[in-house]
């Protein structure tokens, strides 16, 4: 087993390494906030950032609130009115982009399994959509047979030029059955928002399915698969140096997830840093290189931003070593993480 390259950043070091970064692309949850709740030192780190001159950009795979929304939360939790919606990239833009650059006609519909977020997008670029909310069985199907043998789709096959997949809590059978039949068309795009498999929460004993179940779901059942725009992915990639004049080896992503965060940064030539605030630990990061997961191990740890800055309370009191030395003993850092979330490590 080689040497573990993480690095450990605090307040002391990331000073040192700030003159090699220009941009910072932040996940959002995890990492800016935690559900509804400001992370605390977040804050700190970004103003210390953006009187640095540096770029900033919130890159989050959630795509239930557009950018709008995204934006007017970060204000309401204390973040620097400078970051608003054009700092912002969630799946629900880069879908819009995606099905607008596709050369989706104007007569052609989208088959929607997602919430406002991605409405509010395709809103924007005059996108028709059609699906979302609650779409019950018992609309469909009169319960005296198992399966549903036919299903009326209230628009025309031909009608519909991409089925949208993202987080919907009013997903069932009929939705993955519709989405299934509409694709039946080759011709019809498949998109997908992103492939998390569960999004962190206040509880940590519960677990939230995320949009991957779903996307899974009609993957299976359609045979096909999806253009997924989210992180880890390209899209979101290029989404944003179609924005942002980004020079790779100078920017870098900050994450709490290896296998969304640091996978993206790593597969895409950026530097990476996890965060130990939310999904994923010192552990996971000696797992994946156990596993020789190199594109999920990170070139930089900390316990969070807020331990980035000379914030008082939120820097970190007591000195971590290097990773390389937690690495045989397995041993975690000095401190707990800030609300830490059940361990899963799965491999794409
Ligand atoms: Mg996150």
């Amino acid at each position: 087993m080689e040497n573990v390259e993480t690095q450990f950043l605090d307040s002391k070091s990331f000073p040192r390494i700030l003159e090699d970064i220009d941009t910072f692309i932040f996940d959002a949850d995890g990492v800016l906030w935690l559900g509804e709740s400001v992370m605390p030192g977040s804050p700190a780190l970004v103003d210390f950032l953006l009187k640095k001159g540096k770029t900033v950009i919130v890159l989050t795979n959630n795509a239930t609130k557009s950018r709008a929304v995204y934006s007017e939360k970060l204000a309401k939790l204390g973040y620097n009115k400078q970051i608003g919606k054009n700092n912002i990239v969630n799946p629900a833009a880069v879908v819009a982009d995606t099905l607008h650059r596709s050369g989706l006609t104007r007569d052609k519909k989208v088959y929607l399994i997602g919430t406002q977020g991605i409405k509010d997008e395709l809103d924007d670029l005059g996108i028709q959509y059609f699906g979302d909310g609650p779409d019950p069985v018992e609309n469909h199907h009169d319960g005296k047979t198992a399966f549903i043998y036919d299903l009326e789709l209230e628009e025309d096959v031909d009608d519909v030029g991409a089925v949208v997949v993202g987080y919907e809590r009013h997903f069932n059978y009929i939705k993955l059955m519709k989405a299934a039949n509409y694709l039946k068309d080759e011709s019809c795009l498949f998109v997908a928002t992103n492939e998390d498999e569960t999004c962190p929460g206040p509880n940590p004993n519960t677990v939230i399915p995320d949009a991957g179940p779903l996307v899974g779901a009609v993957k299976i059942a359609s045979g096909r698969e999806p253009v997924v725009v989210g992180k880890p992915n390209t899209p979101a990639f290029e989404y944003i140096c179609r924005r942002w004049e980004i020079n790779p080896q100078r920017t870098m992503m900050i994450g709490d997830r290896t296998n969304t965060d640091v996978k993206f940064g790593k597969d895409h030539g950026l530097k990476t840093c996890l965060v130990l605030s939310g999904c994923h630990q010192v552990e996971d990061i000696v797992d994946n290189h156990e596993n020789d997961r190199h594109d999920m191990i990170p070139h930089f740890y900390a316990k969070n931003l807020g331990s980035l800055v000379e914030t008082g309370e939120f820097a970190v009191k007591k000195d971590a070593k290097e990773l390389s030395a937690h690495l045989l003993e397995k041993i975690t850092l000095a401190e707990e993480p800030y609300a830490p979330q059940p361990r899963r490590t799965v491999y794409y």
